[in-house]
């Protein structure tokens, strides 16, 4: 964990990205063989990063950003929201969050969240909570 302020929006997607990508060294996919990486900015500035963890029994396994938002999560008072959120894998095209993952930050991040898709090449695509999970399911649903 570290801290980051939004002093400079491109340093701060930068560092993420960087960070994204360190975690992937530490992925354990035996499986699938996919190293992912992720780091997440919380709204006080705290930054995490997360790599994706299989289990034998498929269903334990967890993606990076949930890992990356799990370690977040239990270790800051709220309330905290997701300003960030960055995704780094090898592939040519950088993979974006699966749904499972869509639905998880729809709980924590907000519609001006900003997604970084990255990989190993360099290759980069950002976007917006909104727009990578439009019409999401979220929690004020319950209590409308
Ligand atoms: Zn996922």
């Amino acid at each position: 964990m570290s801290s980051s302020p939004i002093s400079n929006e491109k340093e701060l997607q930068s560092e993420l990205k960087v960070l994204a990508i360190k975690a992937m060294e530490y992925s354990h996919s035996p499986y699938s063989t996919k190293r992912i990486g992720s780091a997440i900015r919380l709204s006080n500035g705290k930054v995490y990063s997360g790599c994706n963890i299989e289990n034998a029994s498929y269903g334990g396994t967890v993606c990076a950003e949930r890992v990356a938002i799990w370690k977040a999560y239990s270790e800051n008072k709220k309330p905290v929201h997701i300003t960030h959120v960055a995704v780094a894998s090898a592939e040519d095209s950088p993979w974006p969050p699966c749904g499972f993952c869509r639905q998880v930050l729809a709980e924590f991040a907000k519609a001006d969240t900003t997604v970084i898709l990255t990989n190993t090449s360099g290759k980069e695509k950002a976007l917006l909570f909104s727009e990578l999970f439009p019409f999401a399911f979220e929690p004020e649903h319950l209590t409308k």
